[in-house]
This record gives structure tokens, sequence and C-alpha cells, in this order.
């Protein structure tokens, strides 16, 4: 999964699988028939009829998710149950007891035969402590749209996960469906999805209302893309092509696309009204107000991902923010969502592969399923063009390296903090996955390339493992990393024992000089800077804090014989992009460049003289330019470059 804050900031993640074996007399009738008609919504609160066949207890207890899986937080899905009721074959009320936050146990389970209740959706909830994380999360918006992450609306028999489930969902007039589940129409905006478990319910999420859909239809496989935007503005052929470039990536990278019947889901918020009053308005309490329920960010499925973005309005829409960072940012979330399929939904151990809903228990490597996943997201971009060198190292890492560096290593090491996450201490660490365990994904990348002389990376050993132990089988949590040591040179060992085992502060720059990169924290260096005296101006400000920066620049003030005013407005990030590329100048001293400056609605072109001046730059890489041969050979294998 991945948090997402405008467009960087944090991650999460899910997986899930679990073919069942069904023998033939299994399958008959039993299992789970569900009924929702969503015309029957009041007040945010969806009535669910549950019919049940084909289980035959005493007692059973019926729950709903604690957890669900890449998630890395408790949901507890429970609380937005009520008024759950059950009767028996002859309509009696049955005695139902709550045992749990998310549990109910039937003392006299014997003729069970419907239950029902209600559930609130998540988005809306006027629960405000443990928020649900929006991309796991349900939405109930009558006359629009219905986002149901199962989890937030069935539930199941402890035991009894592995039966057929069937939903009958009624829609409302002019809806449509969107699932990667099975899903047949039944005329009049009636239609049945069905699963053979719960895990399978809950790792397909639905999307019901108004939604733009269009495909890409690649060697006769389905990639669908759903979007709903609060604005109504039509975007899947939009998305088409984007989606359609990450895909081409992904399949370069790894050889194949490993699922091919797959569905992006994306919800479009509009924040156009928050982000116009922030940037009226930018101060702390405004922001706060605004962002304190913010839950963007995206969940990954093996069949599907769900997305939750923000729309932040025109001005951010067709300024260059949208252009040079959110298609950037887009790609790379939608690649690190699909490649979750790699893992942990396809490799993982078997606190996953057994995922317990009631009471999840965590696996050690999260350093795996996220920092790996999300440093192959970034390399599928490196490999593919989609991000050049200078970019990986001093955009993308660069930023994850300030994140990097906050994780407590010598209190806890990453193994801990991955086993312990439901606990709040190890939880509020959660998001170095996205930071430091990127980083570990990259050196170890290093690590294995440099003492295999190039025989070996770290894709290869994936691979080899992905390969092993495919969707259905699990590996061991604990002896995961021996495993893995077993497919590379013994000195490997050294990186786990000291950064996913250990407490060491990492050392960045062993790994990096393996391909001629160095790591700076901290330096003065001499940089472009075109907003000075010589360009006619005193003063400027940013329009905006920084969280939510859309570019703008107000000029307050100018030397007399300016040929820019105050008032004018300039672009901080069209600056950026024409005179720094990473941190490498595009420009030279006294060159002249021209940027575009809004005067009174209207935009024109002025010069600027570049100056240069010394500015500190922290977490910055150097890529240097003439190499050793053996960095140059190693730099262009882990490049995927295999030619020179
Ligand atoms: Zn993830």
């Amino acid at each position: 999964m991945e948090k997402l804050l405008m467009g960087k900031v944090v991650k999460k993640s899910i997986c899930l699988v679990l073919l069942l074996i069904f023998s033939m007399h299994n399958s008959y009738s039993g299992g789970y028939h569900y009924h929702i008609d969503l015309n029957t919504v009041d007040r945010d609160k969806l009535p669910v009829v549950l019919e049940i066949s084909g289980i035959e207890e005493d007692t059973l207890v019926f729950y709903f998710p604690k957890a669900v899986p890449g998630t890395y937080s408790i949901a507890d899905f429970g609380r937005f149950v009520s008024n759950l009721e059950a009767y028996n074959k002859s309509g009696d009320k049955l005695k139902a007891k709550k045992i749990s936050k998310n549990a109910y146990l039937f003392p006299n389970a014997a003729n069970l035969q419907k239950i029902t209740y209600s559930v609130d959706d998540t988005w809306d909830s006027r629960k405000k402590k443990n928020k649900i994380f929006a991309p796991t999360g349900t939405h109930f918006d009558p006359g629009n749209i219905f986002i149901f992450n199962n989890a937030g609306v069935f539930g199941s028999f402890s035991g009894f996960e592995k039966m057929d489930f069937k939903v009958n969902i009624q829609m409302q007039s002019g809806m449509q469906a969107f699932t990667s589940s099975e899903m047949h129409n039944q005329g009049n905006g009636s239609i049945v999805i069905q699963t053979s478990s719960y895990e399978e319910l809950v790792d397909a999420p639905v999307m019901l209302g108004h939604v733009d859909s269009d495909t890409i239809n690649r060697n006769g496989q389905q990639f669908v893309i759903n979007v709903y935007h609060e604005r109504g503005i039509p975007l899947a052929g939009v998305l088409k092509p984007e989606m359609e470039k990450c895909l081409l990536a992904i399949e370069a990278f790894w050889g194949y696309l490993p699922i091919t019947n797959y569905h992006f889901h994306f919800y479009i918020e509009d924040f156009t009204d928050v982000h116009e009053e922030i940037t009226q308005k930018p101060n702390i309490i405004n922001v706060y107000k605004n962002f304190r329920n913010i839950g963007s960010g995206a969940l990954e499925h093996k069949h599907s991902s769900f997305y939750v973005l923000l729309d932040l309005g025109n001005n951010i829409v067709s300024s260059y923010l949208k252009d040079i960072h959110y298609m950037g940012f887009l790609h790379e979330v939608a690649i690190h969502e699909y490649l979750h399929i790699i893992a942990p939904i396809g490799l993982h151990s078997e606190k996953i592969g057994q995922f317990n809903f009631l009471d999840p228990q965590m696996s050690k490597h999260l350093w795996f399923y996220e920092g790996v996943t999300d440093y192959f997201a970034s390399l599928v971009m490196l490999q593919n063009g989609m991000l050049d060198l200078e970019l990986f190292f001093n955009k993308t890492m660069s930023e994850k390296m300030v994140y990097a560096e906050k994780f407590p290593n010598e209190k806890m090491t990453f193994a801990e903090m991955s086993e312990n996450v439901l606990d709040k201490k190890y939880n509020k660490e959660y998001n170095s996955v996205y930071s430091r365990g990127t980083l570990m994904g990259l050196l170890l990348d290093l690590s294995i390339i440099h003492y295999s002389d190039g025989q070996l990376d770290l894709k290869s050993v994936v691979s080899h493992l992905y390969e092993k132990y495919g969707y259905k089988e699990s590996f061991n949590d604990d002896q995961f990393i021996d495993e893995f040591l077993e497919l590379v040179p013994d000195s490997v060992s050294r990186f786990f024992a000291r950064y996913v085992t250990g407490h060491d502060p990492i050392d960045y720059n062993e790994y990096l000089n393996k391909i001629g990169i160095s790591f700076h924290k901290r330096d003065s260096l001499e940089m472009p800077y075109v907003l000075g005296i010589d360009n006619g101006i005193l003063d400027y400000k940013i329009k905006a804090i920084p969280l939510f920066v859309n570019g703008d620049i107000k000029i307050t003030s100018t030397i007399a014989d300016s040929d820019v005013k105050p008032g004018d407005k300039l672009n901080f990030f069209e600056i950026q992009d024409r005179l720094l590329h990473g941190i490498s100048p595009k420009v030279a001293l006294q060159d002249t460049v021209f940027l575009t400056v809004e005067r009174n609605s209207e935009q024109f072109q002025l010069p600027f003289k570049v100056d240069f001046q010394k500015k500190v730059y922290r977490n910055y890489f150097v890529i240097d330019e003439n190499p050793t041969d053996r960095q140059k050979l190693l730099r262009n294998l882990w490049m995927g470059r295999t030619n020179n």
C-alpha cells in the first residue's frame, strides 16, 4: 500500500492470497449469500442481509477484520457495524453476543439461517480516532458512488472462510459496477459477485456508480481503468496512456506481466475549495482543519489496486506541478502497487499466506514487501527512461533520505519494527519502509551486484524465489533471510546483519561507491539563482505553505528599472526546471533564460540573467562523470544496460 499526501510523502501496503482446493461435494450450495440494496441507504448506513447454508455448528463466531493484508495498522472494521441480529430457520431471533470490537458469538447457532446488520461508511464516519486509511475503507454517496472495500461491508464466520461467497447487489438507477471478481449482470441494475473464499472477497474492491471506464487491450489481456471524479470530469481516457506506459515499463523490467486481468480503480476527491482556502490563508490551523482527514494513497490487491487521489483545482491541474510532478508521482504509485503482485501478494511468509483477519500476525520482512517493492518501482522508472539518473538520486532518493534518517535504529531493528508494527510504539515508525526501506533495497541490490561481480542482482534473486513459491506457497518467516542468503555471495550477509536485524546506522557510501556515486549529507554549493537583485527583484513570497505549494511566487518589490514589477507571478517549478537538473546546473553563469511571468492575468516571457550563489544542500548525491571501468560496468548492469 502507499500513503500519500499531496503527491509524495508516505506510503503503506496489502496483499492477499490463498487459493482453496475444494472438493466437489463441498461446493454444492453451501456458503454465504449476501444481499444489498443500494436504494436503502439511510444517513450513511447501509443495510446488509446474509443468508447462510451449509454451516452447521452449535456455536459460531461471526467477525469483521481487525486488519487486512497489505495494511500494517489496526482498522477494526467491526466498529462500523450496528444493529446486528440473527434469525433461525423459523424466523425466530437468535442470541448474538458481541465479544470484541470485531466479533459476535452465536451460542445457539445450530439453526442459524440469517444475519442482518447495518454498516456505516468509513470515509464519512464520525469516528475520529484511528481513522481508516481511505483506500482500505468504504464510501456511500447515494445517487453518485459506492466504494466497497469488502472488509468494511461483509463479515465471515471464524473457521469458515474458505467457502463460496455470493453477493447480490441492487444498484441505483444508471449505476455501473466494476470489480476484478467474477461478476454477472442480472438485469434491472442487479448484479451478483462471486468468490470462493473470504480472502478473495476482501481482496477485490468494488466501485458502483457513475464511473468513467476505459480498457487497455494488449495481446488479449485486459487492464481496466475505472475513475470516479467527484467533479464528474472524465479521466479514464487521460489515465489510460499513463497506465499503459507503466505496464510496458514493468514488463520490460520483469520480463512479463505476472497478472493480466487487472483493474486500476481511481477515486478522485474534489479538493479545489480546500486548496483555495489554504492558498488564500496559509496558516497552520487552516491546514490542520482541512487535512486531518486526508487519506490519499493506494492499496494493492492481486487483481486490482485502489487509489484515492486529490483534485486540487485548475490552478494545479494546468500548472507545472501537474505536468512535472503529478504524473510522475502517479506513475510511481501505480508501478509500486502493481509490483506488489510480486511481493507480498506473490512471495510472502505464512503470516500473510494464512492471514488471520481476527488476530493478524505481522511478518519481519517489511524491508522486503514495502522497501524492495518501492525501490523496484523507482528502478523500473530509471531503467525505462521515466526517470533519469540525476532525478533518481537527487529527487526521489534524496527526498527519502530526509525521512530515512529519522528511523531510531539504536532503539529497534528494522525487523523488530516490522514484526511489531501493530503496536503503537513501532507503528509510528512504519512509514520508514518507504524511505529507509527503499534505500535499503537500493543498497542491497548494489551489494549483490558488487559481490557477485555483476552475475546477480536483487531482481534475479527475487525472481528466483517468486518462481519457487508462487502465490499459494508461503516461505518461513524466520528462515527467509537465510534462504535469501543461500542464493547470493556470502559477503551479502553483512548487509542483513547490520541493517535488517542489526542496529547500525546506514553507511550509504560503502555501496554507492561501487557504481561511482557518492552521498553527501550537507554541503554548500555554488548553484544557479535567478531571482536576485541583478534581475531587479528585491523580494518575493511563495504564495502558499510548502505542503501545498502550487509553484507560484509573488513578487513583492523590485528595483526601479526592472522588467519585473511588484505583483508579478512566477512559477517556482518552472524556475527549477529551467535551471537545475536534480542539483546539477542546466545553465552557466550569465546565461539568459526566459521565464513565464503572469501579470494582470496575462502571461508572457521575460529574460533573466542567471546568477550563481552559494547555497547549503542537504542529502544530495554526486554522480561521478569519470567512473572506473568496474564502476561503469556495475552501474550499467544496475541500470539494466547490458550492451556496454
Ligand atoms: Zn506498498
